[in-house]
């Protein structure tokens, strides 16, 4: 700590910005309605299946949410959106993933997808998918990762040649979540030569998935879900107008991309099925000990909601918080992964699926998936190696 502080000039007003933001009062008056949609529509699922937070995939739910107006909320009205503020979609995400709704379905297109769409889409693209996501029937896919390429996404290799039929693409993605369900991904495919600039030869591109030459195969991850995917593409042609934005671009694309996907609060709810189970232990009367507890989570809750928020009011005002959000992401993992190990240290119960207790099946299911947590959207060294970079450090 000491060196890193000796490497800081401390005259310099620190490069975070972390502005105090409040909810207004017309995104406040959403919750009544949202809790009681939820409390009818998720009442019959399992805990466990709650603690999948948002790799429950439901595409009636997400129907439902479109038909509410809970999805694209902030979009155009012109493209199926209602034009609604970033602060309350803020609330209708973080109501539905504090009750652990099956989010997966629609999640990265409404939350990624079509953001990147609005700001570098052509208004054909718009056109063609904005709608159905609004409408929670269009689902979308991230194409960043391959074998070999993960933290260092600008070595990807999958290449999209240019011809005369359109744009061929030869090359894997991995690790592509909820491919086999999605009908579009947006991908990120080498179209340039560029080996001094590797970020330079970089494009990004819509890929309709029912493509001939585009192969999709589920890997199930340690509980045995098969969430994400290999996708294989073996001469698949693209047409002309699939390229996002300005060839060559992709990289300045993709770093807007990550500031929404690194940012929003399933960056540290992603354990709250668990936390609401650990309170339900402690029961009415806990000890000392079970209420400090509860009391330090409560307190991690509300400063990594206070540094969320702020990190939605940016993208709210369009700007790129790419800097903070890769901080909330950090330190939001952090308190997500400890959550287990504080329901083991509290009640030292041993995580069981068959167990008649929640807490036993949560803990389960929790156990096995929260190390994932600091490895999906940005590995924890990636992330502090661009916080370092942030404060001047490398
Ligand atoms: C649940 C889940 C869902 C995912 N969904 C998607 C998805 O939908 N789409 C998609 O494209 N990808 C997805 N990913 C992939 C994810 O983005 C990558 O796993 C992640 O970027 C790390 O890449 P990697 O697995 O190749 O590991 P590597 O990059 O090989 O890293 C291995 C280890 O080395 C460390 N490391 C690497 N480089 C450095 C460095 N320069 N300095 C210090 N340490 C370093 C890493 O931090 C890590 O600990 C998903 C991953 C998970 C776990």
């Amino acid at each position: 700590m000491c060196a890193i502080v000796a490497h800081m000039n401390l005259a310099q007003p620190l490069p975070f910005r972390f502005d105090l933001a409040t909810l207004p009062p017309e995104a406040e008056a959403m919750r009544a309605e949202l809790r009681a949609f939820l409390a009818q529509e998720i009442a019959a699922i399992p805990f466990e299946k709650r603690a999948r937070s948002w790799s429950g995939f439901n595409p009636d739910f997400s129907r439902k949410l479109g038909e509410r107006g809970w999805l694209g909320m902030t979009w155009p009205k012109k493209y199926g959106g209602h034009e609604r503020t970033a602060l309350e979609r803020y609330v209708v995400v973080e109501e539905l993933l504090a009750a652990g709704a099956p989010v997966a379905a629609h999640w990265v297109a409404d939350r990624q997808s079509g953001p990147l769409l609005l700001k570098f889409g052509t208004e054909a693209q718009r056109q063609r998918v904005l709608p159905g996501i609004a409408r929670g029937e269009t689902y979308f896919a991230i194409g960043m990762s391959e074998p070999d390429s993960g933290s260092d996404l600008a070595s990807v290799r999958t290449r999209a040649t240019r011809t005369a039929e359109g744009w061929r693409v030869n090359g894997t993605k991995l690790w592509s979540s909820w491919a086999h369900k999605a009908q579009y991904m947006i991908a990120v495919f080498r179209t340039g030569d560029n080996t001094d600039q590797r970020q330079m030869g970089l494009s990004q591109f819509l890929v309709d998935l029912s493509a001939p030459g585009i192969n999709i195969r589920p890997i199930a991850d340690l509980t045995g879900h098969e969430h994400f995917n290999e996708v294989v593409f073996d001469n698949a042609l693209l047409p002309e107008d699939a390229l996002i934005g300005a060839e060559g671009q992709g990289w300045a694309q993709v770093t807007a991309e990550l500031a929404y996907e690194r940012s929003g609060p399933e960056r540290f709810l992603s354990s709250m099925a668990l936390v609401q189970q650990i309170v339900e232990a402690a029961g009415p009367d806990p000890s000392e000990r079970v209420a400090i507890a509860i009391g330090r989570i409560a307190a991690r809750l509300h400063a990594l909601r206070r540094l969320s928020l702020s990190v939605a009011t940016q993208l709210q005002r369009g700007e790129n918080p790419a800097l903070e959000a890769s901080l909330v992401k950090d330190v939001g993992a952090i308190f997500e992964q400890e959550i287990p190990d504080i329901a083991h240290d509290l009640f030292a119960r041993e995580p069981s699926a068959a167990s008649d207790e929640g807490l036993q099946r949560v803990q389960h299911y929790l156990t096995q998936t929260a190390p994932s947590f600091s490895l999906r959207g940005g590995t924890r060294e990636i992330l502090r190696g661009i916080i370092a970079r942030g404060l001047g450090l490398r």
